[in-house]
């Protein structure tokens, strides 16, 4: 029999009359032969609330007691949900995750699933309940109530989805999984800031994963990774109509017609500066797995060419992080004579699409908006379906807006219509899904344990280096219409402040047009800043590490650099998204690289 997972969040459980429209909205799934596994939030604010009593009773809530607090607020609610769909007449029971048997690790506050028994679901299942499942909660090996983050009931959500679909007790090859939510889709942005965005019919694993990481609220980014990891489409939809949502599927062909999907904003950054590092190897290692120790997610990374032996490394992190990635910090900056300094009240707007891969002068195209409205860009960081930029938080809206407009984004998606053709061919359940999860060849010790999918070498480009870029409006315009209008194809491009009003970007280019870029970039360059330097070097490789989750678990990038550095390979670029962390190292080194990052990602399953 099919099996439906239904998700309901905190908005479609706030009110008693919401919780029977969902018990029926269960119910009829039932009745058209499903079995049912219903997930919920906390109703409403609830959880807001719970977090703001503790610190009414304290300043630093200890992160245990506050998973026992906050893991109460789904527990009403599935309470509240069993009786509604029994008052309608149907047997269903509900499970808290320790019952249901949803083991983690300990990371209070933000645990990550190790694994779902699913016995006790399975009976429940099997005597004609619906069941009902806490979101958001599960314990940990001892029996500790854990939570797994903010919006974290989505992530129970596909995970349940994906146990079943693979369970070795008898899977159900035919598992759906529909997200109820007070939106009916996601968006090509946030249609609150901006009023023409358009609902997606269709979105890739790969741009939900980006755009949810990169701050689309829609969808709790870890549960995307669960969904390609594991396959299983997810239909993201409204709770109060009937109307098709937004489909999360593989990636296929139509979707290449527009170089971007979807942007996305994170309004809340700051960003962190040491200068005068030793460029040496081991040092972007130190830094990275001090704060991967402490689960702080790093986000835009923007290392700068070493002079004279120093170099200077720029990150954001979310500003609620700030003070921890200082203090952590600190004692490394002072042994190393380097200084630390940040900046607050930024924004990053990402633009996201698989159509990146083969579109070109998407970058030159958003630096030129901006350029033209005078919005400067703090920071730049790419990856190959991601461009984000950093911007004063006031301006970010605005940014957004502007981009939108730009791209398109308020129009029908070219190819929208073939979705509809091929649909019922992706979502047919493919019975044969290679099963990640127990299969003898790629049996994870925990459920979410990255998946590395493979190790690249590119050996084909060169980089350039302009120091002194004047850090205003208008100039990365300038320099990318410039190499745009000679028909060179940019990749990885990375700009990092240095302070003084000077920033330092660094882009590479097919080391056959490396001269040519060289000679436009320099002529750029100094129409705006007569002594500026453009530095071209054809001898750098970049080796990436691709999969899923590359990002957010901070634990790659750790070990990614740990490699490096063991093997006194220095880093000297470095890019992040959560499907891919590439670095530039000199070219002598390629192979090594290549050689020391497959020996460090052979085990299949890595790090949380
Ligand atoms: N109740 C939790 C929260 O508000 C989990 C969720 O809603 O997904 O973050
Ligand atoms: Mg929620």
């Amino acid at each position: 029999m099919a099996l439906v997972v239904q998700k309901f969040g905190g908005t479609s459980v706030a009110t008693a009359e919401r919780i029977m429209a969902a018990a029926r909205r269960a119910i009829r799934a039932r009745q058209a032969g499903y079995h049912v596994v219903v997930v919920v939030s906390a109703r409403g604010d609830t959880t807001d609330e719970l977090i703001a009593l503790a610190h009414e009773i304290t300043d630093r809530p200890p992160s245990r007691e506050l998973d026992m607090l906050l893991a109460t607020g789904e527990q009403v609610s599935i309470a509240l949900m069993a009786m509604a769909i029994q008052a309608l007449g149907h047997p269903a029971i509900s499970f808290t995750g320790a019952q249901i048997g949803i083991v983690t690790d300990s990371f209070h506050t933000r645990a990550r699933i190790k694994n779902i028994s699913t016995r006790r679901l399975r009976q429940a299942l099997a005597e004609g309940n619906i069941a009902i499942v806490a979101g958001f909660q599960g314990v940990n090996d001892n029996f500790d109530i854990t939570t797994l983050g903010r919006g974290g009931s989505d992530t129970t959500a596909v995970a349940l989805a994906a146990v079943l679909k693979h369970d070795p007790a008898g899977p159900f090859p035919e598992v759906d999984c529909e997200i109820y939510t007070d939106v009916d889709g996601v968006y090509t942005t946030d249609p609150r800031l901006v009023p023409e965005a358009r609902k997606i019919p269709a979105i890739s694993y790969d741009e939900m994963l980006e755009l949810a990481s990169l701050g689309a609220g829609v969808m709790h980014s870890r549960s995307i990774e669960f969904a390609k990891k594991y396959d299983v489409p997810i239909h993201v939809r409204s709770s109060f109509t009937d109307a098709e949502g937004t489909w999360i599927v593989p990636e296929t062909a139509w979707m290449h017609q527009v170089p971007v999907c979807g942007l996305a904003m994170v309004r809340d950054e700051a960003r962190v500066h040491l200068a005068g590092v030793p460029d040496l190897p081991g040092v972007s290692h130190r830094i990275f797995s001090a704060l991967a120790d402490a689960h702080l997610v790093v986000d835009m990374i923007a290392q700068n060419v070493g002079s004279a032996g120093r170099a200077e490394i720029g990150f954001t992190v979310l500003q609620s992080d700030l003070s921890q990635a200082l203090t952590i910090l600190e004692p490394l900056a002072r042994e190393w004579g380097a200084s630390l300094t940040y900046e607050e009240r930024l924004c990053k707007v990402s633009l996201v699409g698989a159509g990146m891969k083969t579109h070109t002068g998407v970058a030159q195209r958003v630096f030129q908006v901006l350029g033209d409205a005078g919005i400067n860009i703090r920071m730049i960081t790419t990856s190959p379906i991601k461009i984000s930029l950093l911007v004063d938080r006031d301006l970010g809206v605005t940014a957004l807006r502007l981009i939108h407009r730009a791209f398109r984004l308020h129009e029908p998606r070219p190819g929208e219509q073939e979705w509809n053709t091929i649909k019922a061919d992706i979502l047919t359940p493919r019975r044969t899904v290679p099963a990640p999860l127990f299969g003898t060849a790629g049996l994870l010790s925990s459920m979410e344990d990255i998946i590395v999918s493979d190790i690249a070498l590119e050996d084909t480009h060169g980089r350039i280096t302009l120091q002194d870029l004047p850090d205003r409006p208008g100039v990365c315009a300038h320099i990318f219409s410039a190499i745009a209008a000679a028909g060179i194809v940019v990749d990885m491009i990375v700009q990092n402040p240095k302070g003084q009003g000077f920033a330092e970007l660094s882009f590479t280019v097919p080391r056959e047009n490396l001269e040519h870029a060289w000679h436009i970039a320099r002529r750029a360059l100094q129409e705006i800043h007569p002594s500026g330097r453009a530095i071209a070097d054809p001898d750098i490789a970049t080796v990436a590490v691709e999969g899923v989750g590359m990002r957010s678990h901070s634990g790659v990038a750790r070990r990614m650099f740990g490699a490096l550095a063991q093997q006194g390979i220095n880093i000297e670029m470095i890019s992040t998204s959560e499907i891919r962390v590439e670095v530039v190292v000199e070219r002598r080194h390629a192979q090594a690289a290549l050689e020391c990052l497959r020996r460090a990602f052979s085990r299949q399953s890595v790090c949380a």
